[in-house]
């Protein structure tokens, strides 16, 4: 299968809408070039004690829908997936008003200026790690651990729904950025082999429109990713031999805004190819290691 993205989502601001019986979605109004339509903050839980997977960011408007659309529930848990500005600020408040207690791996690793940027104030009160299970007053929610669009990222499983909130690890709309030294390539590619051994039934991302069946779009990122390599591997091989260039011949047209984050992209696929030994790096040039016949 082709990868196709599905860019049909309708933004409605402020207003919590319903995915499922125990999963609602509530949509930050901070649309951009990597965000989307903006934030997609789950509400998990259909009794008076749920959970809040990504509270998004910390815009006094969007914390107040938040509180609106609890309607009068308590937040048992604040899950966060990963430490990007438009995904965990907003624990911060929640965490305030509610008193719940905030779950993710750790705190941020690394700063990039791509994207939405680090969220260097987040620490979890609650680390945790792949395989834990968090129970809620009518669900259970088990961790499962997806580092390469950030070192710390965590995606979460909704038992009896085979339901999988997959953060900016799987995004319906577009590719993940993989911007180094934070992100990881050869993590991405391998947190995306464990998601296609999963039989989960949808992923719900926190940019873009929920997938569902998750393994065709699955395999058709690894696709992706592996085409990108090969004509990453062909410049080289015709002697374009830095990021900046390499950009240029593969990313035609692209957003003057979009560029750097596509440089770290292709820095990525670089290291990626390094550790596999088929690429070489002198300062910022890169070359194709040829293998004797
Ligand atoms: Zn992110």
């Amino acid at each position: 299968m082709a990868l196709q993205f599905d860019t049909s989502l309708e933004p409605h601001y402020g207003i919590a809408e319903r995915l499922s019986p125990r999963i609602a979605r509530l949509l930050a109004p901070n649309p951009g070039p990597f965000t989307f339509r903006g934030t997609g903050v789950h509400i998990v839980g259909a009794g008076d004690r749920v959970a809040v997977i990504d509270p998004g960011p910390d815009l006094p408007e969007h914390v107040a829908a938040l509180k609106r659309a609890l309607d009068g529930r308590s937040v048992s848990h604040i899950l966060i997936t990963h430490t990007h500005k438009d995904h965990s600020p907003a624990a911060q408040p929640l965490k305030e008003w509610s008193g719940a207690k905030t779950y993710g791996f750790g705190p941020h690793a690394e700063t990039n200026d791509v994207e939405e940027g680090g969220d260097r104030l987040f620490v979890p009160d609650i680390r945790v790690a792949d395989g834990d299970e968090i129970a809620g007053e009518d669900f259970s929610i088990a961790c499962v651990f997806t580092p390469g669009h950030t070192s710390n990222h965590m995606c979460y499983a909704l038992a009896g729904e085979k339901a999988l909130f997959t953060g900016d690890h799987v995004m319906g709309w577009s590719t993940s950025v993989i911007a180094p030294p934070d992100g990881n390539m050869g993590d991405y590619l391998r947190s995306l082999e464990k998601l296609i051994a999963r039989d989960d039934a949808i992923l719900y991302p926190t940019h873009g429109s929920p997938i569902a069946p998750p393994a065709p779009f699955l395999r058709a990122l690894v696709t992706h990713r592996r085409m990108r390599e090969g004509q990453i591997a062909a410049c080289l091989a015709q002697g374009d031999d830095t990021a900046p260039v390499l950009v240029a011949r593969l990313y035609a047209g692209l957003a003057p805004m979009l560029v750097k984050a596509a440089e770290l992209t292709v820095l990525a696929h670089l290291e990626h190819m390094m550790e596999d030994g088929k690429v070489t790096r002198d300062g910022a040039r890169y070359r194709p290691i040829v293998k004797a016949p």
